[in-house]
């Protein structure tokens, strides 16, 4: 006997863990200061991804690329075009070189696949949009704050951050004060340049920001592709038509939300029955 269908509902509101928020960083141009910034992030447990111009990097003897692939590891290296130019403004043919480029020279630092970017001076139109396509970019994010917690991107090639670190700090208390409201929005997403930070003030006021956004179980402390990633991981589990078998052919762990109540996990690889 088939048990009666409709009384079912999953719906995708849950992260690695099965929790309801995410946090990520997203810091542009690659400064001496990322080192100090990724310390700070190291020690409060949050992730970051640090999009990065090659033309910096493109002499650099192998000592001095093992000494950048080692500052980024547990983060995300990703582009920001080599030589930092308005994609716009370009030939077709030059932004997919300054894209491509980006790519392979970082790759080489990274040593795995580079596919996320921001857009140098937040400067992007649907045909750039469609150059990172063809480059193998997966998302770009804007400079276009929301100013408050959003949804994960409809399309990650405009990817809207919540704010710049400045403005970011009254935005992450609200977002932590939410924390147990079902009905708020999931993603905070902060960006900025860690050449910003000049002064010690400034590195408090980081250091206060970071902290508290920091270590709790409530929220997944992701990079940028981790996030990505994982949405489209979801997109691609199999679900019987009933809602009651699913499968997860992916290599990532996945949640669903059961009836508004009930959180299942699926693990990689795994097929899960549902009574
Ligand atoms: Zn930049």
């Amino acid at each position: 006997m088939v048990d009666k269908v409709g009384d079912f509902m999953i719906q995708f509101n849950l992260f690695p863990g099965g929790v309801r928020r995410v946090v990520t960083f997203s810091y542009d141009d690659g400064s001496e200061n990322d080192v100090r910034l990724v310390e700070l992030f190291n020690k409060y447990g949050v992730k970051g991804s640090f999009h990065l111009n090659a033309g910096k990097y493109k002499d650099m003897g192998d000592e001095e690329l093992d000494a950048i692939e080692k500052l980024y590891i547990g983060h995300e290296i990703s582009c920001h075009t080599v030589n930092h130019g308005w994609l716009t403004r370009m030939p077709y043919a030059t932004a997919t070189r300054q894209v491509l480029e980006d790519r392979m020279i970082l790759e080489k630092i990274a040593k795995y696949p580079v596919r996320g970017m921001s857009y140098p001076s937040g400067d992007y139109n649907e045909k750039v949009c469609e150059i990172l396509s063809a480059c193998g970019i997966e998302y770009s994010r804007t400079c276009k704050a929301t100013m408050g917690a959003t949804e994960i991107p409809e399309n990650p090639l405009m990817w809207h951050p919540t704010c710049h670190h400045k403005d970011a700090l009254p935005i992450a208390e609200k977002f932590m004060e939410d924390l147990d409201s079902q009905w708020r929005r999931p993603l905070l997403y902060i960006w900025g340049h860690a050449h910003e930070l000049r002064t010690e003030d400034d590195w408090v006021y980081m250091e206060k920001l970071v902290s508290t956004l920091a270590r709790s179980e409530k929220i997944w402390y992701a990079t940028n592709i981790e996030i990505i990633d994982y949405m489209n991981a979801l997109r691609m589990l199999h679900i019987s038509a009933d809602e009651k078998i699913l499968q997860n052919p992916t290599g990532i762990d996945l949640w669903i939300e059961l009836d508004k109540k009930e959180n299942i996990k699926i693990p990689a690889g795994e097929t899960v029955r549902l009574a």
